[in-house]
């Protein structure tokens, strides 16, 4: 490195930039290796997004809503609810305390365990290909990882940045309970926001430009789910453009054009931007060492996780990859193999369960019905409701419906779509049943208990070729 003098002690095997799960989960890898590691972690405590400001509060937060929602109503007779006091402010000091739990015992406590690992905290960019600068010290690496994580990335709106918008972290911080919230954006992290907020008490409205909330799904999905949210109460305005934000007195206001061209304003006491994310780039200096990114600043990677710069790797949210935690982790290991090692693996996506914890959730495998007939691949659909599944019956709960999507050739599933209470618990035995090529009969030929909402998997796979609603109990 003619450039950069640096020093002895300061030149590792590997150099991972970023603290969250991707850069955990290499560092894990790489210690296992023997492999020399720095990680350099600036911006969120180590731990990154998922476990201080994005799952675990998330999840708290929605789990504290439902005991609040069930507690408020019953659908069974003979029990009588009242309204529950809520303390907004002890729920939200009992999420920092969890947040705090689980970050020092899954991460922190980690480290000791790491001897081949280094960490320094600080933001990190390049001053060439193989170093970096922290704090104003130079860091050499024989191999880079990038796992930076993304953040909201803020829409361009008129006037949203003279008003105090909030972001999903800045929300979720607020001990004060928010009167009313403008939720921008109908994308799993703003629905979710939006259910837990109403059902805590707060006004919810979700100002949505395109035509339905999670708008790459199915429209009977996102009819089933909007209509369970709107039963609750949540205001929700799709197809709309925005045309301006301002404050006024202590609220904010926001004008919108409707699909039907009249123009509408609301108020609220809040407003949070979830309209979708940017990947931490900007300052990171890639032009330095050409590296490709999207509009949004996601980095560009091959299915070996490598960047268009040699040597250097990229992992979970900064990536054009999809955005999970789980996934984040997996691209980590997998990185660190690729950059170290002369087998490569390649990071598969093809089999991705994924979960809205929404209630009814909706939840996902494989391709739907759009994707199959783009694909050209046989396809027939069968689309099972829980009116039709005795543990839903018997729950006097029968929100939603299980949507598989078969092969009629060879009777593989080739992706189902789920909207129902809990329903992601159902996607591991439908995930297996692709990734290993189980045919529905199989499926059908196995004991399901009766009364669980996996026996809704028989019954919607039977129901491609029988009428179920005919059979007696058990599926038989
Ligand atoms: C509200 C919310 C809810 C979510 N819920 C779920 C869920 O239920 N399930 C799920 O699977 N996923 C969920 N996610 C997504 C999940 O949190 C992310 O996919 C995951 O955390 C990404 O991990 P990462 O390591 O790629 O990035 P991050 O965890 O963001 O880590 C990146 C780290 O790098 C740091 N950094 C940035 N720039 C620099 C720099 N220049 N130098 C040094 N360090 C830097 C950042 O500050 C951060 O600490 C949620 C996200 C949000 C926001």
């Amino acid at each position: 490195m003619d450039c950069c003098n640096v020093d002895t002690e300061k030149k590792f095997d590997l150099i991972i930039i970023g603290g969250g799960s991707a850069a955990f989960a290499a560092a894990i890898h790489a210690n296992s290796m023997k492999v020399s590691t720095l990680m350099i972690n600036g911006g969120l405590p180590f731990g990154g997004t998922c476990v201080n400001v994005g799952c675990v509060p998330s999840k708290f937060l929605i789990r504290a809503a439902e005991s609040i929602h069930h507690a408020s109503a019953s659908n069974f007779n003979g029990v009588n609810i009242g309204k529950p006091t809520i303390n907004f402010a002890e729920i939200i000091k009992q999420k920092t305390a969890l947040v705090a739990d689980m970050q020092q015992h899954k991460y922190l406590d980690l480290l000791p365990g790491l001897p081949h690992l280094k960490i320094i905290e600080g933001k990190a960019k390049f001053v060439e290909k193989n170093v970096v600068e922290v704090n104003g010290e130079l860091y050499e690496g024989y191999k880079i990882i990038i796992a930076t994580g993304a953040t909201t990335l803020v829409a361009e709106i008129k006037g949203i940045t003279d008003v105090p918008y909030l972001t999903s972290t800045t929300l979720f911080e607020l001990e004060e309970q928010p009167q009313s919230l403008i939720v921008l954006g109908a994308g799993y992290i703003a629905l979710e926001i939006a259910q837990a907020y109403h059902r805590m008490g707060t006004k919810v409205t979700i100002i949505q430009r395109s035509k339905s909330i999670l708008s790459k799904e199915a429209k009977d999905i996102t009819d089933e789910l909007e209509k369970h949210l709107a039963a609750e109460g949540i205001t929700i305005h799709t197809g709309t453009t925005i045309n301006k934000v301002w404050k006024e007195g202590a609220n904010i206001k926001l004008s919108y054009t409707t699909g039907t061209n009249e123009t509408e304003a609301i108020e609220s006491s809040h407003i949070v931007i979830a309209t979708g994310t940017k990947g931490n780039t900007k300052n990171l200096g890639l032009e330095k060492i050409s590296i490709e990114t999207t509009e949004r600043g996601l980095i560009k990677v091959d299915e070996l996780l490598r960047t268009s710069a040699e040597e250097i790797f990229a992992i979970g949210d900064v990536t054009t990859n999809p955005p999970f935690v789980y996934t984040a982790a997996y691209e980590g290991g997998k990185a660190v193999v690729n950059a170290f090692k002369a087998h490569h693996k390649q990071a598969d996506f093809s089999v991705l369960p994924w979960v809205v914890f929404t209630d009814p959730q909706v939840a996902g495998v494989g391709m739907d019905e759009t994707e199959a007939e783009q694909k050209g691949i046989p396809h027939q659909v069968t689309v099972f409701h829980l009116q039709d599944i005795p543990r839903s019956i018997v729950a006097l709960d029968t929100r939603g419906f299980i949507k598989l999507i078969r092969n009629p050739e060879n009777d593989l599933l080739l992706g189902a779509r789920i909207v129902a209470p809990e329903g992601g618990e159902l996607l591991m035995q439908l995930s297996l049943m692709i990734k290993y090529r189980i045919p529905l009969k199989e499926i059908i030929g196995m004991f399901h208990p009766y009364l669980t909402l996996s026996e809704g998997v028989k019954l919607a796979a039977m129901s491609f070729t029988t009428d179920v609603k005919k059979m007696s109990c058990c599926a038989s």
